[in-house]
């Protein structure tokens, strides 16, 4: 496995931001990974894992090491009468893992399609669309300690999975590296159409099943979201705020165009896109960054600007929505900036 020196991240981020890896290695196997935490020339430098990089924020290099889990296969490990387990190397696409279940009629990714990234980071965040997230069909999770080159299994519930977060982003962050995910899916798939306007869509396809699900949401998501190959961006800037009820009606009362979502009896869901919308954001411009013009809940990068200009762009979102609406808005991506924030 070779390390590359002063390596360009410019197709590592979907934001298409033009820096640089100190040091940058792709490990396919977990031993190819166990060998560079163990190397003595790297342990003293901090550790960046990348994906796809599409929730990543670069504002400045890297001056460390970034290994790429490029771990690949998906193999059936274990079936039973309801479900079949499928563990997934970490550098597989997460879309191609999608298809690969869809076309074998097993169902619960169905709904996540086209969402970029790979397998490894998928638990991460926890990532959801259309009603459902990771969680639902994460069996286990296969990683290692980096301080130790120890191998671990997690249970789901040891993953602590909630809204967009999961302990990877808290008590195990920067300390393990997910070599494989084990995915739990349904021999008799449960669909899931109610959510956003899958059920609309499908009224264009002969059937529903888990294919045109698929094929609902692959449209939807082209006509709604910018593709990153044309327009930098990392997809969901900001969380959808959690608040009480209390606060969801001081906000009605000096906005009432804005929908809320109940989460539980005390608290709901306001859509941060909607928020940024009603604060005068969407769609406008500043140097060569932006709000998109059709889902304010997604920065963009038009070229030749920076990390840094995006940050200031957010940080003003921020500032706007809290003036208006007394709202803080919580970043969901992760910013790289020298000296690190966290
Ligand atoms: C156009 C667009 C649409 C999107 N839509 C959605 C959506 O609908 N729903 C959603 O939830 N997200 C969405 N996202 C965000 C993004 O696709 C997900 O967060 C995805 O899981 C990131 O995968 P990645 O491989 O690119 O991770 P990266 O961006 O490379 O990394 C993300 C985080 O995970 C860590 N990480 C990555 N791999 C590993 C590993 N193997 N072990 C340990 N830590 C690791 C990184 O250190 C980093 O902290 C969208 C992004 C874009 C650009």
């Amino acid at each position: 496995m070779e390390v590359h020196s002063h390596y360009s991240l410019k197709h590592f981020n979907t934001f298409g931001f033009d820096v640089h890896a100190g040091l940058f290695a792709a490990a396919s196997t977990t031993d190819e990974l166990l060998s560079l935490l163990s190397d003595k020339r790297y342990r003293a430098l901090p550790l960046l894992i990348l994906g796809g990089g599409s929730n990543m924020v670069f504002c400045d290099d890297f001056n460390g090491l970034v290994i790429h889990p490029q771990m690949t296969g998906i193999e059936k490990q274990a079936e039973d009468a309801e479900f079949v387990y499928l563990r997934v190397g970490a550098g597989v696409v997460w879309d191609d893992f999608v298809s690969y279940a869809v076309q074998r009629n097993w169902g619960g990714a169905e709904n996540l399609s086209l969402i970029p990234g790979r397998v490894g980071a998928a638990p991460v965040q926890n990532i959801g669309a259309y009603g459902v997230e990771a969680k639902a069909i994460i069996h286990q999770i296969e990683c290692i300690l980096i301080d130790t080159g120890e191998r671990r299994l997690f249970s789901n519930a040891e993953c602590a999975f909630g809204y967009r977060d999961s302990a990877f982003k808290h008590a195990w962050k920067n300390k393990t590296i997910i070599t494989h995910v084990v995915f739990r899916l349904r021999k008799k798939p449960v669909l899931q159409t109610h959510y956003g306007h899958i059920a609309a869509e499908l009224k264009n396809y002969p059937d529903i099943s888990l294919q045109t699900i698929r094929q609902a949401i692959i449209t939807i998501r082209r006509t709604k979201l910018p593709d990153p190959a044309e327009t930098g961006n990392a997809g969901s800037f900001f969380k959808n705020p959690v608040v009480p009820n209390e606060t969801a009606a001081r906000i009605a009362a000096i906005d009432p165009r804005l929908t809320t979502y109940p989460v539980d009896d005390t608290s709901v869901k306001l859509p941060a896109g909607r928020l940024i919308e009603l604060a005068g954001w969407k769609g406008r411009r500043i140097g060569n960054v932006g709000v998109h013009t059709q889902q304010a809940l997604i920065l963009v990068h038009y070229g030749g600007a920076t990390g840094h200009d995006i940050m200031a762009l957010a940080a003003a979102i921020q500032q706007s929505v809290y003036n208006k609406f007394g709202v803080h808005l919580e970043r969901e991506v992760n910013v790289i900036v020298n000296p690190p924030n966290n």
